[in-house]
C-alpha cells in the first residue's frame, strides 16, 4: 500500500467491497496473486449466510456447516494469504472511465481510498413483508431461501409467499421435499412465466391461493401456523405450518453505483457475458449483485474467483501497456 503524493490518500491495487462468499473468494485469489487486496466488509460482515443456520449444499462440508462459522473460515483463509479485512461501509464511489485510471471509494462517509481495481461483491438483500410476527420469527421458521433451508422441513407442511419466478421455482422445489406447500399470491394472477405457472398448477401438493395475504405468522419461538386473509372477501383462515418462505424478490445493493455502472431495470449490475467485467475498466462484479438467477453461495464464490482473475489480467495488461509507452 502507498500514499498518493498529492493528498496522502491510501492507494491500493485491489479494493474488494463486500464480505460474502463472492468477496472472500475474490480475496483469496487476489491475495495469492499478490494484489494485496483490502476488503471492506459492509454493514453485515459475512453477508447473507450469517443469517442462515445450517449450510448443507456447499461442496466440501459432508456434515454441513453453520453459515456464520463458514464465513469466519472464509475470512481466515483470505487473511492467511494477506488480505486485509476492514470493518467499514463504502458509502460513495468515484469510478474512473479510463483504462489504467484510479477509482476512489469513500468509507463510512469520511476516509477515501484509491484503487487500481475494484471488485464489487455487495450482494443482494432479500425483501421481507415487514409485519412484526414475520420479523420476530426470522430464523425460527421464517426463511427467504427455500434452496438453503427447505430440507429442514422434510415431510412437513410449509407455506410460501410470492407470485414471481422465484416463488414458483421455490414452491415446486419445496413440494418435492415437503408434505404440502400452501402458496399465497396477492393478486388474482401470478407474475411468473407461463411455464413456471404450469409447473406450480400441475404439482399436486401445492395448494395455490390467489388474492391471499398473510394476516399473521403464528408461534412463540418457532412458526407453528399462519393466519391468511383473502383480500377480496376479508375472510380469514388459519393453517398449521412449520416453515414460511418469503419469495417476494431481492434488492441488489447497488445504490452507490447508480449513474456510474450499467444496471438492469431492477438494479443488478450488468457484466460482460462469461466475465465479471462491468462497463468500466478495472471494475468487476461478482456474486448476487450481478446474478438474480442462481444466487447460491457456490455460484457467488465461483464468480468471486473470476473477478480476481479478471482484475489480475487487467492489471497485467495495463502495466505492459505502460512499459511500452515508457
Ligand atoms: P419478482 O419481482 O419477479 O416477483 C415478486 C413477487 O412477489 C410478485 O409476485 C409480487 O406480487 C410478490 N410480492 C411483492 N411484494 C409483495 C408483498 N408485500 N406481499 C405479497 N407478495 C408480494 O421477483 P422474483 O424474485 O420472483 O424474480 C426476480 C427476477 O428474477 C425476475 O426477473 C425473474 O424472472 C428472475 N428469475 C428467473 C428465474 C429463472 O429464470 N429460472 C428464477 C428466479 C427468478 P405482484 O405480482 O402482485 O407485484
Amino acid at each position: 500500500m502507498i500514499m498518493s503524493e498529492e493528498n496522502k490518500t491510501e492507494r491500493i491495487k485491489c479494493l474488494i467491497i463486500g464480505s460474502g462468499p463472492a468477496g472472500y473468494t475474490a480475496a483469496i485469489y487476489a491475495a495469492r496473486a499478490d494484489l494485496k487486496p483490502i476488503m471492506y466488509t459492509g454493514m453485515e460482515p459475512g453477508g447473507q449466510l450469517t443469517t442462515t443456520t445450517e449450510v448443507d449444499n456447499f461442496p466440501g462440508y459432508p456434515e454441513g456447516i453453520d453459515g456464520p462459522t463458514m464465513m469466519v473460515q472464509l475470512q481466515q483463509q483470505a487473511e492467511r494469504f494477506g488480505t486485509e479485512v476492514r470493518i467499514g461501509m463504502v458509502t460513495e464511489v468515484q469510478l474512473s472511465k479510463e483504462v489504467g485510471g484510479i477509482h476512489k471509494a469513500c468509507v463510512d462517509n469520511k476516509t477515501w481510498v484509491e484503487a487500481e481495481t475494484v471488485i464489487i461483491s455487495t450482494g443482494a438483500t432479500a425483501k421481507y413483508l415487514g409485519i412484526p410476527s414475520e420479523q420476530r420469527l426470522r430464523g425460527g421458521g421464517v426463511s427467504a431461501c427455500a434452496v438453503c433451508d427447505g430440507f429442514f422441513y422434510k415431510g412437513q407442511d410449509v407455506a410460501i409467499v410470492g407470485g414471481g419466478d422465484t416463488a414458483a421455482e421455490e414452491a415446486t422445489y419445496l413440494a418435492n421435499i415437503c408434505n404440502k406447500v400452501t402458496m399465497l399470491v396477492r393478486k388474482d394472477e401470478m407474475r411468473a412465466s407461463k411455464a413456471m405457472q404450469h409447473r406450480v398448477t400441475s404439482t399436486k401438493n401445492i395448494d395455490l391461493r390467489y388474492n391471499t395475504e398473510i394476516d399473521e405468522v403464528l408461534g412463540e419461538q418457532v412458526v407453528d401456523g399462519l393466519r391468511m386473509v383473502n383480500n377480496q372477501t376479508q375472510e380469514k383462515e388459519e393453517i398449521a405450518i412449520t416453515g414460511l418462505f418469503i419469495a417476494i424478490g431481492h434488492k441488489p445493493n447497488t445504490d452507490i453505483f447508480k449513474g456510474q455502472l450499467e444496471m438492469d431495470e431492477t438494479g443488478y449490475l450488468i457484466t460482460e457475458p462469461k466475465t465479471t467485467k462491468t462497463n468500466l475498466p478495472g471494475v468487476f462484479a461478482s456474486g448476487d449483485v450481478q446474478d438474480k438467477d442462481y444466487r447460491q453461495a457456490v455460484t457467488a464464490a465461483g464468480t468471486g474467483c473470476m473477478a480476481a482473475l479478471d482484475a489480475e489480467r487487467y492489471l497485467a495488461t495495463v502495466e505492459s501497456e505502460e512499459e511500452v509507452t515508457a
